[in-house]
C-alpha cells in the first residue's frame, strides 16, 4: 500500500504565531511552515512564553502534524562578507532557538550565494556556520537546507554541494528540504516524467540520503527548465504541470518528508485551499 505525505503550506502568523494554526487548518493543512520572526530583517522578535504557550495550545487541539519554521531571507552562510555570515549565524541561531521553544521540527534556510568567493571556500563556510547555530541552539529541532534554483552566484543548487556539507557536519540535525521548482529551475530535472523522477531521486539519494529530506516544498514553476529564475506558480498552472506533481506522488522515497506548498494562491494572497486540494488530489 502506498503511504501519502502530510500535506500543506506556508501560512501567515499575522496576529500572533498561534494564528497560524488556525490558518493552515481553514485550508485543509496537515502540516505548515511559518516565518517565526519577520523574514525581511536581521532582528529576531522572540515569542513571549504566553505566544508559545498559545501556539502549543493550538497545535496541540489541531490537525495539524508537523511544524516547520522558514528562516529570514537576509540569511547567507556563504557570504564571503565576515559581517554577513557573522548576522546569518546570529539570526539562524535564534530563529532555530523559536523552533524549539514553540515543539516545531525544523528550520528551513537557503543555502546561500558564494559571490565571487571559491565553491569549496563557501561551502567550508555553510558547514561551520550550520556547526555554530546546532551547538547554541541545542535540542531536537533540525536545521534543514533547502536547494536553490541556482542564479546569482548561488550554492546548493546541486546535490553534490548539500551532501558534502551534510558529510562534514555529521549531525542528526541536519537535514535537507526539497524545493521542486527550484530544482527544476536549476536544471536538475528537465520534467517530472515517472522515468526522470526515479532518476532525479537515484541521483540525489546518493549523495544526500533520502532519508534525510524532511520536508518538500511542492512549486510549480513559472519559469521554465534551467532558468535558474525562482518564481513559484500554482500547482499545475506552471512549467511542472499536474502530470509532474502526479510522478512525484508515486515516489514513494519522499512520502516520509512534510509537502509544503509556497505558491501565490488563485486569488495572489498565497497558499489557499484549492491548491492544497489540487495536490491531495494528485494522490487518488
Ligand atoms: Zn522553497
Amino acid at each position: 500500500m502506498s503511504i501519502r505525505p502530510l500535506i500543506g503550506a506556508h501560512v501567515s502568523t499575522a496576529g500572533g504565531l498561534y494564528r497560524a494554526i488556525g490558518n493552515g487548518e481553514l485550508i485543509g493543512a496537515e502540516t505548515i511552515q511559518i516565518f517565526g520572526s519577520s523574514p525581511q530583517q536581521w532582528l529576531t522578535r522572540m515569542p513571549s512564553p504566553a505566544d508559545i504557550a498559545d501556539f502549543k495550545k493550538h497545535l496541540a487541539a489541531s490537525r495539524i502534524q508537523a511544524v516547520y519554521l522558514h528562516a529570514s531571507y537576509l540569511v547567507n552562510l556563504a557570504s564571503p562578507v565576515k559581517l554577513n555570515w557573522d548576522k546569518s549565524v546570529k539570526s539562524l541561531i535564534e530563529h532555530l532557538k523559536i523552533a524549539e521553544l514553540i515543539g516545531a521540527d525544523g528550520l528551513i534556510f537557503h543555502v546561500g550565494s558564494k559571490g565571487e568567493s571559491d565553491r569549496e571556500d563557501a561551502i567550508k563556510r555553510v558547514t561551520e556556520g550550520m556547526r555554530l547555530v546546532l551547538k547554541d541552539a541545542s535540542g531536537k529541532a533540525k536545521l534543514v537546507l533547502e536547494n536553490s534554483a541556482g542564479g546569482g552566484n548561488k550554492i546548493g543548487n546541486i546535490p553534490e554541494d548539500i551532501g558534502e556539507i551534510l558529510q562534514a557536519l555529521d549531525s542528526p540535525r541536519a537535514a535537507v528540504c526539497l524545493d521542486t521548482a527550484h530544482a527544476f529551475e536549476a536544471g536538475q530535472i528537465e520534467a517530472y516524467t515517472p522515468l526522470l523522477v526515479k532518476k532525479f531521486f537515484d541521483h540525489w539519494d546518493k549523495h544526500i540520503g533520502l532519508k534525510n529530506i524532511v520536508a518538500l516544498h511542492a512549486n510549480d514553476s513559472m519559469t521554465k527548465f534551467d532558468s535558474h529564475h525562482d518564481r513559484h506558480e500554482n500547482i499545475g498552472k506552471g512549467f511542472i504541470g499536474l502530470d509532474g506533481f502526479k510522478a512525484l506522488a508515486k515516489e514513494q522515497r519522499i512520502a516520509h518528508a512534510a509537502w509544503l506548498l509556497e505558491v501565490p494562491g488563485l486569488a495572489g494572497l498565497g497558499p489557499d485551499k484549492a491548491n492544497v486540494e489540487i495536490l491531495k488530489s494528485c494522490f487518488e
